[in-house]
């Protein structure tokens, strides 16, 4: 296998117009393990890690833009996305292990687009854009339309992602991810929920954006469980409601890790979590199907 590090964007571009049925590889932490296996065994292998134009992390006056070849470690450590966009910080610091951090990157993540990839609620519920390069030039998708089933995405034959463009919003009242895995670290994500959450001054929920990981064959966000919240106080009553509609809404699957019934029973369980910041009494979590 031939193998390239291009350093810039136009050098990257040259390499692809020479190997058109190139792969790419950023962190390698999912490409090499299927290098490795066999399952792909491509003539060319272009590495992205050494371009600078791709390791960005931009303050623009309406968004954040990361770079594609940022990798999770920096997220975290990157203080303009503590400060704009903290929901991708809460999933990113549940991602792997630290190694995993230190190479994997948020385009990686992105083009991997597993129903378990854990940056990948928090950019549904900020509604983030992808922006594609290639020689034809630069377009943007939004992420739920760029994510178009188990790794299947919306990149054309030639074309890399640059990098992934978060809007800016005024901060949400409640930030809050959580994923549930066979254990505490180190572990896929068997079910996973990123929410935001702004709370009126009379303490009605004004707005809510909710993304369940792991769960059906993409993210799954849904507009009816967030419309039934709208309005409502943030009560464990509103939230069984919202939370019996989101275990109808889901598409599980059942494989080695846990059963679509279990899966079907955490999407609301995990909603009913947000109680905890009602100040009132906790949650009642379902068992159903456990
Ligand atoms: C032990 C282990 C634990 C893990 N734990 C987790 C976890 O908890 N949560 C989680 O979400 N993931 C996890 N992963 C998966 C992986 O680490 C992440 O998906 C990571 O973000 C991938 O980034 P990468 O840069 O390493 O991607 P790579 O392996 O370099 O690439 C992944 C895919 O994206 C393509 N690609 C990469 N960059 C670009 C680009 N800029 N443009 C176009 N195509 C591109 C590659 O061709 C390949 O198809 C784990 C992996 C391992 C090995």
């Amino acid at each position: 296998m031939d193998v390239y590090t291009p350093r810039t964007l136009e050098a990257l571009l040259d390499r692809i117009s020479a190997y058109p049925e190139a792969a790419f590889m950023t962190g390698g932490t999912d490409i090499l393990v299927a290098l490795r296996s066999g399952r792909l065994n491509p003539k060319a292998l272009i590495c992205l890690e050494r371009i600078e134009e791709l390791q960005m992390v931009e303050d623009k006056p309406d968004e954040v833009f990361i770079g594609a070849g940022v990798t999770h470690a920096r997220i975290l450590q990157s203080s303009l996305i503590r400060e704009h966009v903290p929901l991708l910080r809460e999933a990113v610091r549940h991602l792997g292990s630290p190694q995993i951090r230190n190479m994997g990157t948020l385009g990686g993540n992105i083009v991997t687009a597993s129903p378990a990839g854990d940056a990948l609620p928090p950019l549904y519920a900020l509604n983030a854009w992808v922006e594609i390069r290639g020689a034809a030039g630069t377009r943007r998708v939004r992420i739920d339309e760029f994510i178009q089933g188990p790794g299947v995405t919306a990149l054309r034959p030639g074309e890399i992602v640059a990098g992934a463009a978060l809007p800016k919003h005024e901060p949400w009242d409640i930030v809050h991810f959580e994923k549930a895995g066979k254990r505490k670290a180190l572990a896929i994500a068997v079910a996973s929920l990123a929410a935001l959450v702004r709370l009126s001054d009379s303490g009605t929920i004004s707005d809510v954006r909710l993304a369940w990981g792991s769960l059906g064959p993409t993210i799954v966000s849904s507009e009816n469980v967030e419309q039934t919240l709208r309005g409502k106080r943030l009560t464990v009553d509103a939230l069984q409601t919202a939370a019996a509609l989101a275990r109808e809404t889901v598409s599980p699957i059942s494989d080695v890790r846990a059963g679509a019934g279990y899966r079907r029973a955490l999407a609301g369980n995990l909603l009913l979590r947000l109680a905890r910041y009602s100040g009132g009494a906790g949650p009642r979590l379902s068992s159903e199907g456990a």
